[in-house]
């Protein structure tokens, strides 16, 4: 992390960017340093650890070897644009009709700076949802957006729809979905999306839906996309990846669906940006949308069983857990224990406590809100990892605080 150039002036020649100036590394990456110095269990990045599906494998080193060496056309290979076509069409059921409303990009990270770049001028305003994921802020900041917090309460983190058309100004350009939320695990329902798209029409604003986690849903939800509702497309950038979905998030393979017109200046972006995305591994991607579907019901059952775990482990501890809907976080306040226990005063001091007493680590809940204090007795956990060593993070949680 360490003190930044302006501060110190560690650089005897002109200063850095000042867009540089509030650059630190993310606590997500920091945990990570942090837990692996102490040779524990990281459950703070969400990383996912789980085995990338063979097929994807064999067809990305089929590539290698068949030399697919080369830059990709900027938006992504034929093949996959259209693989991800048919799959926006049938599981999300979003009336793009052509492989041109697809744009691959380096992580659905890359597909969301493309988007913003699209779309925005600085000083636009844009409404994130609150707990946000820290890098949609962050990424937004870079560009000069103003951002316009609307928070959510647990345990269903339910949108309060009056206080997002409050803050809805005449310079708002455009509103960030991200369902299943990170971390709040949100799964935004029908009626909500049509609510929000009534605000949308009304005071036309664009979405950017981030829907990286849309096959992790628990208890029977199901996962609706925004650009699937009537008039609902022409105003939305849907952003999804493979990364989470196949264990592969190193990988860097995400996308974007829009409306043409706007997916091909996304895509020259992308090109100025990224060029393309690696292509070998866009060939092994592909392989990704020809697997049974069976991969999907597996894959859930492997989340259900996750999610069961962690949660009640952690509500056994004296955690208040407001169990996830989607995605595989769990986002839980320590509250309870704050008044009880040394070492659990605010979210930095109970992420220290856990690596310290449980070789555990987590995200401290201040990364996912504007005021810091608002995340103070907060923690989040990733459930995306091999059972027995999530087992072994249970039973070291348990030992530690049970
Ligand atoms: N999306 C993942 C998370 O929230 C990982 C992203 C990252 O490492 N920045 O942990």
């Amino acid at each position: 992390m360490g003190p930044c150039p302006h501060e110190k002036n560690l650089f005897p020649v002109k200063p850095l960017a000042e867009r540089t100036d509030d650059l630190r590394q993310s606590d997500i990456r920091a945990i990570t340093q942090m837990v692996n110095a102490v040779d524990g269990i990281n459950l703070g990045q969400g990383i996912c650890d789980l085995p990338t599906p063979l097929p994807i494998k064999e067809a990305a080193k089929g590539a290698i070897d068949d030399n697919h060496a080369i830059y990709s056309h900027y938006a992504g290979i034929q093949g996959l644009r259209e693989a991800i076509l048919r799959k926006v069409q049938t599981y999300n059921h979003i009336p793009a009709t052509s492989p041109d409303e697809i744009m691959v990009s380096v992580g659905s990270t890359g597909a969301f700076v493309s988007a913003m770049f699209a779309l925005l001028e600085p000083g636009d305003e844009v409404i994130l949802f609150e707990p946000f994921y820290g890098y949609h802020r962050n990424l937004l900041q870079l560009v000069n957006a103003r951002l316009v917090f609307v928070p959510t309460q647990p345990p269903d983190w339910g949108i309060d729809f009056d206080a997002l058309e409050a803050a809805i100004t005449p310079r708002t350009k455009a509103v960030i979905i991200n369902t299943p939320g990170n971390p709040s695990g949100k799964v935004w329902s029908q009626a909500e999306l049509e609510e929000l798209l009534v605000l949308l029409q009304e005071y036309d604003l664009y979405a950017i839906t981030d829907e990286i986690y849309e096959y992790m849903l628990y208890d029977g939800r199901t996962h609706v996309s925004l650009a699937s509702l009537p008039g609902a497309y022409e105003r939305t950038i849907t952003l999804s990846g493979l990364s989470k979905t196949y264990n592969m998030t190193g990988w860097r393979m995400g996308y974007a669906v829009a409306p043409a017109p706007l997916c091909e200046k996304m895509g020259l972006l992308n090109d100025l940006f990224f060029i393309c995305a690696p292509t070998p591994l866009q060939h092994g991607a592909a392989a990704a949308f020809a697997m049974d579907d069976t991969y999907f019901g597996e894959l859930q059952a492997t989340y259900d069983q996750r999610r069961d775990l962690l949660c009640s482990t952690l509500g056994r501890i004296g955690f208040d857990v407001p169990w996830p809907q989607g995605a595989y976080y769990t986002f839980a306040s320590f509250a309870p224990l704050a008044s009880q226990r040394a070492g659990f005063e605010d979210a930095r001091s109970a992420c220290e406590t856990l690596i310290q007493e449980a070789g555990v680590a987590t995200v401290p809940g201040h990364s996912f809100f504007a005021d810091p204090t608002d995340g103070r007795y907060f923690l989040r956990f990733c459930f995306a990892k091999e059972m027995p060593v999530l087992e072994q993070a249970c039973a070291k949680l348990l030992a530690a605080f049970g």
